[in-house]
């Protein structure tokens, strides 16, 4: 991967950004995502947010080397604090847990005004991203899910809009498959819900056997809710 050639996972969230739009991109490591768009002549303007010195630096060095330092401004700080309010109009963080990118917004959501779009990768626990969608008033106007080198990703496009919009039926099968993807069904996905659903179904084998605490029992009905709802979307016959 670098600047001429992306990942399929971040070629499908550079197709995911507007055209002209003005873009932070939070833990940018090689700032690869923003040079592409840039250098497509896709975007003017871009941020590359870093917080650890070495990714920083091989930004740095990346948006030289391309020569894009009067478009790319590459800023040193944690999450949102790189940028100001009003300052871009969509949003990129990926490659990180669900839980750390809705940590990011939650912890820089004053950040967020003039922002009309967030392009969110969780490379797990997406649900935690749509649970802070709903929380906040971000609407998920879109979902994709793709496989790469063996791994399952999830892409989540949110806008400013009504939150529980996408979830007006099924609310919690949605929060955890995906609205989107769950409409869609395709290949990746049903792949990878039949392999959480045979961990779920591991684990479940192994803490049966334990003392029936009242965590193990919240645990074991949590687990069996789970792998309901998986067969349940993916139409699979209950063993
Ligand atoms: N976004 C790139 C991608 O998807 O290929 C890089 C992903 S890399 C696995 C995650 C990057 O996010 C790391 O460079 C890490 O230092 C950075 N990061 C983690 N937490 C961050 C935070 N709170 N603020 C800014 N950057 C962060």
């Amino acid at each position: 991967m670098n600047a001429e050639k992306l990942s399929n996972r971040l070629q499908v969230v550079a197709d995911l950004i507007p055209d002209h739009s003005r873009i932070a991109d939070i833990g940018s490591d090689h700032a690869y995502l923003p040079c592409y768009v840039v250098k497509k002549g896709r975007v003017p303007f871009a941020i590359a947010g870093e917080v650890v010195e070495g990714p920083f630096q091989s930004a740095l060095r990346q948006v030289k080397q391309e020569g894009l330092t009067d478009k790319i401004d590459v800023r040193k700080g944690d999450g949102l604090e790189v940028i100001s309010p009003n300052e871009v109009d969509c949003i990129t963080i990926a490659g990180m847990g669900g839980a750390l990118i809705s940590n990011i917004l939650e912890a820089g959501k004053e950040k967020l005004l003039g922002v009309k779009r967030l392009i969110l990768q969780p490379n797990i626990s997406a649900i935690s991203i749509r649970q802070w969608l709903i929380e906040n008033n971000w609407e998920l106007i879109n979902e994709k899910i793709l496989e790469e080198d063996g791994k399952t990703y999830e892409v989540l496009v949110a806008e400013r809009g009504i939150p529980l919009k996408p979830y007006s039926t099924d609310k919690n099968k949605k929060l955890l498959m995906g609205p989107f993807l769950i409409t869609n069904k395709n290949h990746v996905f049903e792949k990878k819900w039949l392999e959480e659903k045979r961990n779920w179904e591991n684990i479940l084998a192994q803490i049966s056997t334990a003392n029936k605490t009242e965590d193990i029992l919240q645990k074991i009905n949590e687990l069996k809710e789970k792998i309901k709802m998986v067969e349940e979307v993916l139409d699979i016959e209950n063993s």
